[in-house]
């Protein structure tokens, strides 16, 4: 073929891409215009998750009527001139692309009135292509609406996921636009039904109130620094207590000078600071702003925006660390029985000696040094073999209401009791659901459950799953939901909390096979027995049982050992007798 320049509309489409992946997209650019418009007020319509509409109102400056036009060519932007400029960008767009973008693959029509100008405007463009453009009656302020995302894009339709995902997406974009903008009130609605609204009152808190709901909020600490060089970086933000760890990385939550950003650096950071503080794998809940001069990031990573570079990245790094370290380390509650999975009473060594039970650090099994064995690394160990069913254990106690202590044939056994019931739970739960199907309970009472916005998304997108996993739930108007059975190994939980838990837990996971598989691990731990709890020797003997039978009986689903092992050999050695 010899070389020919692609006609403008193929161009354009071809550019568009790179700006327009989702309908979260269009969200995000438009959400962005109607910040840097200087509204107060932001107002978010989608429908079918933005595919069928998209619409973002607010009460900005509004574009003046002889610029509508214009801000729909490329490259048109009224927030930078020259290429300095870049340095000290202070608005989130600067590019001049949205628009053209959002266009070019889509019908979009905008009304919009400037301050000081009689009547407002209406533009109307399909695939790029002004239709209608004429005079307007309206408020001052911005209406964009992008209709039928994609309609000339088939090859993109193709790739958008189902529309309860592509609306967690949105949502998701939202809250996040909501925190880093508390003094605006944000609201979306889906499907004419609003779905989460900010008060706009200035603070941070009340935003996660309205993210995260009262309990999750309440056990977020506040974490404030400032470096004190002249780069000047203040970090500001909520970061959750180690019990409040979740499956995925999704909700942290970096701000850099107000823009929603994915961060390498920041999240190694912030992953850095937990580290020890949270079980294997697990994710905190975390909402930082960074803030520091525009001449320090390089935001002109990516077409979207949603990377940057730090002039000093080593500076950044080293302040937001801190800080969240710091907060965690005076602020938060480290192992205490209220937390998940519990590991009050943990032991401390040293040197290889045990010291004694209490509240201590949380230990791996490799700090104990006692010839304990890590589930993982099975032949270091004295003992006991990896594989194979447990020998048959007879309980001695329990310590600090979380351990069951048992003696076996090679010696002495401490239990976790919430990890070794996950266990038992979790392989009754997949046996179930293999032959018979799930045992569920019919509640004598139906229960109402009213989600925030991103588990009301779960659950509309897992209403199906959720039947074949023993629970019955049908929608009940609004976005409340009613349980009219669960699986019965939920009994005696609070199941309200429980369910919404388990949403949140599961909520963020995109991929469908595995969607089951984190349901039912979290269904089991939320079924476990808590540390916590004291247990008569009788029903420690039975859960002991219990283990024995399961296939995996040395790790919980989630992979953490439930339990340790101190040889007879050990013992020995440790008190010299050999
Ligand atoms: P950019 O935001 O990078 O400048 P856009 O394509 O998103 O580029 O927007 C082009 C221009 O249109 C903006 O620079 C701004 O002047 C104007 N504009 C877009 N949306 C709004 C809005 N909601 N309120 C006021 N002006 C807007
Ligand atoms: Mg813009």
């Amino acid at each position: 073929m010899p070389i020919n320049v692609l006609p403008e509309e193929v161009a354009a489409k071809i550019a568009a891409g790179e700006v327009i992946e989702r309908p979260a997209s269009v969200v995000k650019e438009l959400v962005e215009n109607s910040v840097d418009a200087g509204a107060a007020d932001i107002k978010i319509e989608i429908r079918q998750g933005g595919r069928r509409l998209i619409r973002v109102i607010d009460d900005g400056e509004g574009i003046p009527a002889d610029e509508v036009q214009l801000a729909f060519e490329r490259y048109a932007t009224s927030k930078l001139q020259t290429v300095d400029d870049l340095s000290h960008i202070i608005t989130l767009g600067f590019r001049g692309e949205a628009l053209p973008s959002a266009a070019a693959v889509s019908q979009v029509t905008v009304i919009t009135k400037a301050k000081g100008e009689e009547i407002g405007t209406l533009l109307r463009l399909e695939g790029g292509r002004v239709v209608r453009h004429e005079g307007r009656g309206a408020p001052q302020g911005t209406v964009v609406t992008v209709e039928n995302l994609f309609y000339n894009t088939p090859a993109r339709l193709k790739f958008l996921r189902s529309q309860a995902t592509e609306g967690r997406h949105i949502s998701e974009l939202v809250t996040c636009y909501a925190m880093a903008y508390p003094a605006l009130r944000f609201s979306l609605l889906r499907e004419g039904r609003t779905v989460f609204q900010s008060k706009g009152s200035d603070k941070l808190y009340d935003v996660l109130m309205d993210v995260y709901g009262l309990e999750i909020a309440q056990q977020m600490l506040e974490t404030q620094a400032d470096s004190s060089t002249k780069s000047a970086i203040t970090v500001h933000g909520y970061v959750g207590d180690p019990a409040l760890h979740r499956s995925d990385s999704r909700h942290v939550t970096i701000l850099v000078n107000g823009r929603w950003v994915r961060d390498r650096l920041l999240s190694y950071a912030i992953k850095e600071a937990y580290h020890t503080l949270l079980p294997k794998g697990r994710h905190p809940i975390v909402v930082l702003k960074v803030e520091l001069s525009p001449d320090q990031v390089d935001i002109n990573v990516h077409p979207a925006k949603r990377e940057i570079r730090f002039r000093n990245s080593g500076e950044v790094f080293a302040v937001v660390q801190r800080a969240v370290r710091q907060t965690l380390v005076q602020k938060g509650s480290l192992p205490r029985s209220s937390s998940r999975f519990g590991w009050e009473g943990a032991f401390e060594t040293r040197r290889g000696h045990l010291v004694g039970a209490g509240r201590g650090v949380i230990p791996s099994p490799g700090e104990l040094g006692l010839g304990v064995q890590r589930p993982e690394e099975g032949p270091s160990m004295v003992g006991l073999p990896r594989k194979g069913k447990l020998p048959m254990l007879r309980v001695l106690g329990q310590l600090g209401c979380a351990y069951i202590i048992a003696e076996g044939p090679t010696g002495m056994y401490l239990i976790d009791q919430h990890a070794a019931h996950e266990r038992v739970l979790y392989e009754r739960f997949e046996a179930e659901r293999d032959k018979a199907g799930v045992s569920s309970q019919s509640l004598l009472e139906p229960l109402v459950l009213e989600p925030g916005p991103r588990q009301a998304a779960v659950m509309e997108e897992r209403l199906e799953n959720l039947r074949e996993l023993g629970f019955e739930i049908e929608p009940f108007g609004g976005d409340t939901y009613l349980v009219r059975a669960v699986p019965a190994i939920l009994q005696g939980t609070d199941l309200t909390q429980t369910i919404l838990d388990i949403m949140d837990e599961t909520g963020s996971k995109d991929t469908a096979p595995s969607w089951e598989e984190e349901f039912i691990i979290s269904l089991a731990c939320h079924g476990a027995i808590r540390s916590g709890q004291v247990l008569p020797p009788q029903q420690m003997q039975e859960l002991v049982r219990h283990l024995e039978e399961t296939s995996l009986p040395r790790t919980c689903p989630h992979g953490r050992p439930t339990m340790l092992h101190v040889s007879a050999e050990q013992l020995e050695r440790e008190f010299g007798r050999r």
